[in-house]
């Protein structure tokens, strides 16, 4: 019974995010669904992403939270427009939360919308939205492990950012053991080691992203 209604639910999903989906489709959008841990980087990497390439393309941000509005402040001082939705306790977001969201936001002239998912690395790999690509961001501290605790993540990732590497070193994470057992899950992920805070490992980042939107 229960699998049933799951069932259902995820086939609604599916069903408003393919309506999403066209309408980015219209508007020529490239769209992200940024999925991680709370506190792996997602906002930073975002405002990193920004900075990195506000001069090449016009980018947009729907972001996702529990309760609070600081993603959305922190993003917003980068000139760019800014969406939050909250989901009011959900510990992901849905298809059908972003469709709503999309009324009140203008999709005309963006080039990239990237979507900041809730920090979770559990049902946000069930829930499309619409979206060209998943990219998931894991952090040094949280171990090399988590491909194997997470596989539907991994899975369902077209990217795979690993966040915090200056800490390589000081935390239990060993990057040729954590990139190997992602692509024991998902063959061929795209992997970029890299750090926020230093800026390390941005560019390959970037010239991915460049990449993706312009074989759109
Ligand atoms: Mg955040
Ligand atoms: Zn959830």
């Amino acid at each position: 019974m229960e699998i049933k209604v799951l069932r259902d639910i995820l086939e609604a999903n599916e069903l408003i995010a393919r309506q999403n989906r066209q309408l980015f489709d219209r508007h020529g959008l490239y769209v992200v669904n940024l999925m991680a841990s709370p506190g792996a980087g997602k906002t930073s990497l975002l405002e990193r992403t920004l900075e990195g390439l506000g001069g090449e393309f016009r980018m947009g941000v729907i972001t996702g939270d529990v309760a609070t509005q600081l993603d959305a402040e922190r993003l917003g001082r980068h000139g760019v427009p800014v969406l939050q939705i909250s989901t009011g306790g959900e510990c992901h977001l849905e298809a059908r939360m972003i469709r709503r969201a999309l009324d009140d936001f203008d999709l005309e002239g963006l080039d990239i919308l990237f979507i900041e998912n809730v920090g979770n690395l559990i049902c946000p790999a069930e829930f499309v939205l619409g979206e060209d690509a998943r990219v998931m961001i894991l952090s040094t501290p949280e171990g090399d492990d988590k491909p194997e605790k997470y596989p539907l993540m991994f899975r369902q990732s077209r990217a795979l950012v690993i966040n915090k590497i200056d800490l390589l070193g000081m935390v239990d994470f060993d990057l040729d053991k954590a990139k190997e057992r992602a692509w024991r899950i998902k063959p061929k992920l795209a992997i970029f080691p890299l750090s926020c805070r230093t800026g390390e490992g941005l560019e390959a980042w970037f010239n991915w992203l460049r990449k993706e939107v312009a074989s759109r």
